[in-house]
Parts: C-alpha cells; structure tokens; sequence
C-alpha cells in the first residue's frame, strides 16, 4: 500500500484538549509512521493538502446496530438475511462518511459482516461485534408478541437476539457468540424500548445466569457488556463482572460509586430516544413501544451529567435504528448541552478506544497508532457540534491509511 502525506493540518490531542498547528502527517501500511512539521515525502507518495484544517482521530460508536434496517425488528428478523446484509451495507457507508472509523455493534452483527469491511468488499468503519445478544423468555431480545409460542434462534435469522433460560443454556449461547469470534458478550440485564412485553424496569435474568455468562467470556478473554436502565438493574450488573453498562438512564448515585469502584463504562445513547420519539412511528416502532420512550428519554440526560461529574468512564453510542440511522452524529450535539466539547469528543475516541481494547491505536494521532483521520474544516475541540453536521464539516475521512471518502470539490 502507497504512503499518504497529509500536510500542513492542526491536529486535535484530544487527551490534552490542545491543537497542534503546521502538523505533517505521514501514513505508511495502515499507521502514522510520522508526526511533525515540513516532513519530506517518500518517493511516489500521495499528498494531501489540510492547510487551514483540523486532522481528528477518526471516531468510535461504541453502540449501534448496524443491521437495523428497521426500527420493527420483530419484522426484521423474519426478512430475508441477503436483504439485510444489503441494508446494512449501506448504513455501514453511511456512517464512514460522517467519520466513524470503528463501531460496536451491539446486537445483530457478526463475523460475516465483520469479515466484508476488513476484507475491503464493503466501505464502512471497522466492525468490533458481539454476535447476537443475549436475552431471556420476554426479555429485551424477545420480539415475540404475548400470544406467540414459536421462537426461531436459528443463527441465520437476522435478529438481534437470541433466547436463552437457564445456567447451561445461557453458557452455550455465551460460547456459540465467542466461536464465532466475538469481541464481547451482550447481555440484557432489564427490559427495553423496542421489545413488545418487558418493563424498562424488570430485572433480567438470575444472578447465576449473568454471573455464567461473565465467567464465560472472563474465560475467554472477552468482556461482558450489559443493556440496562435502571440502578437496580446496572448495579445488579457491575456487582456480577458486567465491564460496560449501555444506556443507564435511570442510573443513581451508587450506581456512579459502583462504575468507579469496578473501573466499568458506561455508553449513553441518548439521541435514539429524541428520534424514536419525533421519527419512531414512521420508521416501524411498534404502538407498545413508543409508550415506554418517555420514560426514559427525559432521564438520559441527567443521567450523563451525574456519571460525567462523578468520573465515570464514558463512551460514545446512539443505538439508533431503521431509517432514524441517519441522525448518528446528532448524539454529538445532544451531549454538548452537558458536557465541554473536549469530554465529548474523548467519549468518542479515547475512551471508545479503551473500551474496545485499542488504546494507543485508536482515537489518537500519534506515531504508531492506526491510521484513522478525519480533516475537517472546523476545530471539534472548540465546538464539538461541527461533528453533528459532517456534511458541513467532515472533509476528508482517512481510514487504514486510505482516503475512504473526500468531499473537495
Ligand atoms: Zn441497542
């Protein structure tokens, strides 16, 4: 692979909060082989002009779905997974654009899809996956109506979830998830928004299940994530060895004590909650379902401003689905109201980074680290909401040491 030699950019230190001006930039074989003023191009490398620009780490949603291609994932489960896949190309694309270089997908993607982007066939930001998630009977994966009996777990279906009751049970999905090469285990520790029968406020699972499933990803190396809104249910949680609680809206005080003292994250994904309500109808929430938004939704912010005065590591998610995927970097908007643009920009590079098991490679512009970059034509330090509109802002997306996507005209 050529060298590419971005001149002339600021780069944003997000650990510092400081920009360097004048930078070069050099990329070799996926990584920044060097940093620093007027640096001399090796022979047949690409220039790229970031004069008057910002060079940011390329970004990390650390929550999404990407094979959501409707917010109805009853219906989604029962649609041809060629179908899926093709959606979720395009969301994969989509998300490149606005500057996503990696994500987490939650719930739904696996090695295959995985597997597209590393190997090139398809444009989009790495995937870091869990395979399906897992959920009890009635649980927040458990899309069946009340008067439905038939389940189909099958592997090929493109749900989000898998059903599973019971200590053995819970420890083969747990492993059927980790042959496959997950990165993490996603568990549902309370009930949710899109799931037709559960409370947001009923405890998911028994304490023996959850505790087998985090030996048996601890066992593998791996970590368990759990979606959870209450303190009930996120401290049930983190005192089991759950590593990342999603959501948290309802969280308390001993809920923050509990994420310091366990070293846990924490992924808000407050923007799905403003569309499900404003969009959630139209793009296929069922009626059951937009009932439960509310309660939630006001909470999450609070939520975010008591975990982020309290030190919690947090990571930056938007959990969005169906057609609402379009809003992703609107998350960066609706954390600013609480937040300084540094703290949010960091949820979605640094901590991101330390929560998928990349410090040091992701979410920074340093020599060494993989080459991920984004030029933008305003400061994200100053303003975190230019990255709300990456349209307007996003010029340039450097992704393994290519341009992935360029905006000049
Ligand atoms: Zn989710």
């Amino acid at each position: 692979m050529g060298a590419l030699l971005v001149r002339g950019g600021a780069i944003c230190d997000v650990a510092s909060g400081e920009t360097i001006p004048g930078q070069d930039v050099l990329v070799a074989d996926g990584r920044i082989e060097q940093v620093g003023e007027s640096l001399t191009a090796p022979p047949g490398a690409e220039e790229l002009d970031a004069n008057g620009c910002f060079l940011v780490p390329g970004l990390i949603d650390a929550h999404v779905h990407v094979t959501a291609g409707s917010a109805d994932l009853s219906i989604q489960a029962e649609d041809s997974p060629y179908y899926v896949a093709a959606q979720t190309a395009a969301n994969l694309r989509a998300m490149l654009a606005r500057g996503f270089t990696t994500v987490r997908d939650v719930g739904g993607a696996d090695f295959g899809i995985a597997r597209a982007i590393t190997e090139g066939l398809w444009a989009g930001p790495k995937v870091h996956f869990g395979g399906k998630a897992l959920s009890p009977t009635g649980g927040h994966a458990d899309l069946r109506g009340p008067g439905r009996q038939v389940l189909d777990n099958h592997t090929c279906c493109a749900g989000i979830g898998v059903v599973c009751d019971g200590v053995d049970a819970v420890r083969r999905a747990a492993r059927d998830q980790l042959r496959t090469g997950a990165h993490h285990i996603k568990v549902m520790l309370s009930g949710g928004v899109a799931s037709p029968t559960d409370r947001i406020d009923s405890l998911q699972f028994s304490a023996d299940e959850i505790y087998a499933i985090v030996e048996e990803a601890d066992n593998a190396n791996r970590y368990v994530t759990g979606h959870a809104y209450t303190a009930a249910a996120v401290n049930r949680g983190l005192e089991l060895g759950v590593r990342c609680i999603e959501h948290g809206n309802l969280i308390d005080d001993s809920s923050v004590e509990l994420f310091l003292a366990k070293d846990a994250f924490l992924v808000p994904t407050l923007v799905t909650y403003e569309y499900l309500r404003s969009e959630g109808a139209e793009a296929g929430l069922p009626a059951e379902s937009q009932e439960k938004v509310g309660i939630v939704l006001e909470a999450g912010l609070e939520a975010l401003e008591r975990a982020w005065r309290g030190g919690v590591k947090i990571a930056f998610g938007t959990d969005l689905l169906g057609s609402m995927q379009v809003h992703q970097s609107d998350e960066f908007r609706i954390r600013s109201q609480v937040q300084p643009a540094a703290d949010v920009l960091r949820a979605a590079t640094l901590t991101g980074a330390e929560l998928l098991g990349l410090e040091g490679e992701a979410g920074v512009i340093t020599e060494g680290a993989i080459a991920d970059i984004l030029v933008t034509n305003a400061n994200p330090l100053d303003d975190v909401t230019v990255l709300a509109q990456p349209e307007d802002h996003v010029r340039t997306v450097i992704q393994d040491g290519r341009i992935a996507t360029d905006q000049r005209g």
